[in-house]
């Protein structure tokens, strides 16, 4: 499998290169050249297919030749090592829990694939690479605990002080060993701006291999399609395919259930469930696209105005406006309903939702309303306990802790603290050589 630039203005890359540089030189994202189809039978045989080798399946094709068989079935099998529940709410609605890996976000199957990816190309290396990486609070984590103890790998994240919960901050900076985590007082915004003015810098860059870690990345975009392949095999074959809610911000984890869609599983229709950042949905429903400044929200880690991956979904579907509205229908969300659903939801079925899960349930149920012959999948992409102060008012209740999380929360925290001037974050990098 190659891969060319939206942009147009390089020559395709193969899996290893994509996944190394991140984004093509021209700036585009990466985009593969044909999008393969599941071998026959695969779909019929989801349910009693093992999770890796679902993944395994699913992903040969776009990593090709260049990993070993033996070492993508190692690395499929680590990635997805934890359950994915498919679980009902009420007589139309389940969830798929992706919160069951170690950060307890969706984000660790894409950060546990491309890290082990990385580890592979890296082993021959004499210098280690490093990943530099911004985060408002769920990527860092998952890259965090991704990349832990990966050999030829250094991981560096920038962190806003004092804006990421309790249960974020220690998953950044109490794991210790090759990861760092630079405290930076200021914004999210100081934090992804220092991130890419280093990668810009091209002295820096001529000293040392750095790589980012976000979801443009191939080798963290695609491993996504696995939970929609894991839906399936949990969903009873008498019924008709389901619909699937996806909240969304970045749009990778949509864009990657719509290339399974192309790749043929059988779903209904997608729903985009946005929160107040709706530059999707209103595409969706005028056909014209127009990036947006970010606004802070509730569902913070899809507070995204301009979703890098709206291009891949252009791509898949030739920029074609009636096909993608006729799979694809988007809603924004806002606050308020955001909150009465978490209480709603809580107080009649008993079951707890994150924020963001709670977009995509309100979405969904609007969905489900308009169209009474289908049913519906709602991804619930975080554990309730990493968004405690948008939870905990909602029901008046104290989430509980999950055991997993205790003895993470009993380390000791250690972060670098960095002021957001570029200047600190260059002599910090330049010094760690
Ligand atoms: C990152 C994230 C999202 C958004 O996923 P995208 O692939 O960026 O659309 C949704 N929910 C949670 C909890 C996240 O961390």
């Amino acid at each position: 499998m190659r891969y060319y630039s939206l942009n147009r203005q390089t020559e395709p890359v193969d899996f290893r290169a994509a996944t190394i540089a991140g984004q093509a030189p021209d700036g585009g994202l990466y985009f593969p050249e044909t999008i393969p189809r599941f071998p026959a039978g695969f779909v019929e045989q989801l349910p009693s297919l093992a999770p890796a080798e679902v993944a395994y399946t699913v992903l040969h094709p776009y990593v090709g030749t260049t990993i070993p068989e033996a070492e993508l079935r190692r690395i499929c099998a680590e990635a997805v090592d934890f359950p994915f529940p498919l679980v009902p709410v009420t007589d139309r609605i389940s969830t798929l829990e992706l919160f069951h890996g170690p950060t307890l976000a969706f984000k660790d199957v894409g950060a546990r694939f491309m890290s082990r990816c990385l580890g592979h190309f890296s082993r021959h290396e004499t210098k280690p690479v490093t990943v530099l990486v911004a985060t408002s609070g769920d990527t860092g984590g998952a890259v965090a605990s991704g990349f832990l103890g990966v050999p030829g790998v250094e991981v560096v994240i920038l962190y806003p002080s004092g804006k990421v919960s309790p249960v974020q901050e220690q998953q950044l900076t109490a794991l210790g060993q090759n990861i760092t985590a630079l405290e930076v007082n200021g914004n999210f915004d100081d934090c992804q701006r220092l991130v890419k003015q280093a990668f810009r810098d091209q002295e820096l860059m001529s000293q040392r291999r750095f790589t980012s870690a976000n979801s443009i990345n191939v080798a963290r975009w695609l491993p996504q399609q696995v939970y929609y392949c894991y839906a399936l095999a949990q969903w009873p074959s008498h019924m008709a395919p389901p619909v699937v809610a996806v909240p969304s911000g970045n749009f990778g984890n949509l864009c990657a259930g719509l290339l399974a869609y192309v790749s043929g599983l059988p779903v209904a229709h997608f729903v985009a469930a946005c929160n107040a950042n709706d530059a999707v949905p209103a595409y969706l429903r005028s056909g014209s696209y127009a990036a947006q400044p970010a606004v802070a929200t509730l569902s913070n880690a899809m507070d995204v105005g301009d979703p890098s991956n709206f291009g891949r979904i252009l791509e898949l579907f030739a920029h074609d406006y009636p096909t993608i509205r006729e799979l694809l229908t988007g809603y924004s969300v806002s606050d308020a309903d955001t909150s009465a659903t978490i209480r709603r939801v809580h107080a009649h079925t008993g079951y707890l939702t994150d924020p963001h899960g709670a977009v995509a349930y309100f979405a969904l149920e609007d969905y489900l309303k308009q169209h009474p012959e289908v049913q519906g999948i709602f991804l619930e992409t975080a554990h309730p306990v990493k968004f405690p102060e948008a939870v905990e008012p909602a029901t008046g209740q104290v989430v509980p802790v999950p055991a997993a999380l205790h003895e993470l929360l009993s380390r000791t925290k250690r972060s670098i603290r960095l002021e957001p001037e570029y200047e600190a974050l260059r002599a910090f990098l330049l010094e760690k050589r």
